[in-house]
């Protein structure tokens, strides 16, 4: 479940009610009139009404007091009780008759006086019992007051008044409504097809408010809405069209807006439906989305960033960030800049101080248990919902929109951050802060976030980890530069994804060897204007561990680069007269060619091989000539020279450096 934070406050809703039956009570249960009462308040959905019956019994308990020849008696003409604001057809019986009744607003504005006056005065030690009833009519949606009665939705106080023990409080809701009491403790049975919530015998009348919410989802009125490929349900408070037309509006409107902002389809298949609920505002919440059961539930109030930002959640959610506060730092984000392209107010999110109240680091954030409401949990959840906004709205603001798009559709593959030269490989986890933190590194190149996890988001042994990533990340941006060209090896981009740094530098380390060796190797390959096995490339990149297999081959390849180096030189060198002689018949410039070739091929054993062919065919070829000199006549060798034969070999050219294959990039 993901919510939004209110940004009003719901305390007073608590605090009226815990305001009003002290004030009022000390009226009614005045010293020395005694008073039990019994109030049930039975929810009636079909009259739209919670109708109130209240019996009482008082008692003047003050004693005629004797001064002088004065008999000093104390009376009572009337009471006063408290009721909820919105109330009618209020009435007051005793012994069959009815009593006078004034009904009045309390000058807060939070309640409402019923006065009822005696049929006769209550003298000492006499006792009446009075029947109040009245119907709860509720206030309008939207009303300060929260107070509602409507079909599909009733809210209201109940309370008792009265001396101690001797007050009773019960509720009585017919089945089909979902009921949540908050405040004072009950009972609750079922039966009858009702449910009843019951308190008796409460020793603080005073203290004792029951805030009752009770919803019918059933009897919500419905509109279906199609937006693209997107299938709304907008269930309203039957009567409350205005909620319903202004809510469909900003589903129509902001879907495809969001889904454009955050550059990836609308993702829920199913109907996703957004009901109008009080429930949310009674843990604090303005509005919520249950995504496992797609259903948005938000307040009554008109508030299109409310909307925006439960939509928002249909993408930005567990499946998406692992962390709450990425997901409710992004929804907030959308939904903030979804509003302004509507027209309406753009919002930022407010200046965080370095003590802000309820700080703490974002990553700790979790869900609270709903029913644990406390003011701490509540200074928590204000912290993380502008705290989550300040975070993601500071990287947005330093890299761009457009730039955070790319990083969202890589959480939404599941991509690795640190990439190789192929398309990114599939992760399959869910991306949490760690890896958020890489992309937006490696994909928008942000200098800031980094700063701002560190401010609002890590934990002190999260922070440590940090400092180990930036080394990490110095020694594998020297790797990539070494590479020229040649990405990184898997396992090192897999140990710097999963920030197992210790590993990671390992393998960098023996990549850095690795990439030492080849650069020896090409230093060799470039001179000879040979081309080295290309599949060694793709050898270091997918290599997953360490890199010997590699190191083993790239020193093959460079033996064998030397060899035919070292042969080149042989065969190129001016050669005596006996030399040349001795080499009468041997072909070690096609042997050097076919040596080249091997190479080339990657059989650096066969091209090994033939270098090593022609230099022992050079090496020996004065001491052949001379056996040769020796057997022929030197007449013979003076008409050979006469004739030009031996003028007819001519020095080979050393081939031209070819450009740098395995240096394309800078
Ligand atoms: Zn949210």
């Amino acid at each position: 479940v993901s919510r939004r934070r209110r940004r009003w406050s719901l305390a007073g809703l608590a605090l009226a009610a815990a305001i009003v039956p002290a004030s009022i009570g000390g009226s009614v249960a005045a010293d020395g009139l005694e008073l039990a009462s019994d109030t049930t308040y039975t929810l009636d959905p079909a009259a739209t009404v919670v109708r109130v019956e209240s019996t009482l019994t008082l008692t003047n308990t003050v004693p005629d007091r004797v001064e002088g020849n004065v008999v000093r008696q104390t009376y009572y003409s009337g009471f006063s009780l408290p009721a909820p604001v919105g109330i009618a057809d209020v009435r007051a019986v005793s012994a069959g008759a009815p009593l006078r009744t004034t009904v009045r607003l309390d000058p807060s504005g939070e309640f409402t006086v019923i006065e009822v006056e005696l049929a006769r005065n209550l003298f000492s030690g006499e006792r009446t019992t009075v029947t109040v009833s009245y119907d709860i009519t509720g206030s309008p949606p939207r009303s300060t007051d929260p107070t509602r009665v409507n079909p599909a939705y009733a809210a209201f106080l109940a309370w008792g008044v009265g001396s101690p023990g001797q007050v009773a409080v019960r509720v009585v809701v017919p089945e089909g409504f979902e009921v949540e009491t908050l405040g004072a403790e009950t009972e609750r049975a079922e039966g009858l097809g009702v449910e009843v919530f019951t308190a008796t015998e409460i020793a603080e009348p005073e203290e004792f408010v029951l805030f009752v919410s009770a919803r019918n989802d059933a009897a919500l009125d419905a509109r279906r809405l199609t937006v693209g490929d997107a299938e709304f349900e907008v269930r309203s408070w039957p009567g409350d069209d205005e909620w319903a037309e202004f809510t469909a509006r900003q589903v129509a409107e902001g879907v495809p807006l969001l889904a454009e902002l955050i550059g990836q389809p609308w993702p829920v298949e199913e109907t996703v439906q957004v009901r109008q609920a009080y429930t949310p505002y009674l843990y604090g919440y303005a509005g919520w989305f249950d995504t496992a059961a797609r259903e948005i539930e938000v307040g009554e109030a008109l508030d299109a960033e409310v909307v925006l930002h439960e939509l928002s959640h249909a993408w930005f959610n567990r499946s998406l960030f692992a962390e709450r506060w990425l997901n409710e730092g992004f929804a907030q984000v959308s939904a903030a800049q979804a509003v302004a392209r509507l027209g309406g107010p753009a919002r930022e999110p407010g200046a965080l101080v370095a003590d802000q109240p309820g700080a703490f680091p974002l990553n700790d954030w979790q869900n609270p248990v709903l029913e644990a409401r406390s003011d701490e949990v509540a200074a928590r959840e204000e912290y993380g919902y502008q705290a989550s906004w300040w975070v993601v709205d500071a990287i947005a603001d330093e890299v761009g929109w457009d730039a955070l798009a790319a990083v969202i559709d890589a959480a939404a593959r599941r991509t690795v951050a640190y990439v190789g030269d192929a398309a990114p490989e599939v992760d399959g986890t869910v991306v949490d802060w760690r890896r958020f933190l890489d992309l937006v590194a490696e994909l928008t190149g942000s200098a800031r976030a980094e700063q701002v996890l560190r401010e609002r988001v890590v934990t002190p042994a999260q922070a440590a980890e940090l400092d180990a990533r930036a080394e990490a990340r110095r020694a594998y941006e020297a790797l990539q530069a070494a590479g020229r060209g040649w990405a990184p090896p898997l396992g090192v981009r897999r140990a710097m994804g999963t920030w197992t740094f210790t590993e990671a530098g390992a393998l960098i380390d023996d990549a850095q060897r690795a990439l030492a060796t080849r650069d020896a190797l090409l230093a060799v390959t470039r001179t000879l204007g040979l081309t080295p096995v290309a599949a060694l490339e793709e050898r270091f990149e997918s290599a997953e561990g360490d890199l010997d297999a590699v190191r083993r081959e790239v020193d093959e390849q460079l033996a064998s680069a030397e060899r035919i180096a070292a042969a080149t030189a042989a065969e190129v060198a001016d050669r005596s007269l006996l030399e040349q002689v001795g080499l009468w018949g041997d072909d070690p410039t096609g042997t050097l060619a076919a040596a080249r070739e091997a190479f080339e091929d990657g059989d650096t054993a066969l091209a090994t091989r033939l270098a090593d062919d022609v230099i022992g065919t050079v090496e020996s070829a004065g001491e052949r000539g001379r056996e040769r000199v020796a057997i022929a006549s030197g007449a013979l060798l003076a008409a050979l020279t006469a004739t030009g034969v031996l003028v007819a070999r001519r020095r080979r050219a050393t081939p031209p450096p070819a450009p740098d294959e395995l240096n394309p990039l800078p």
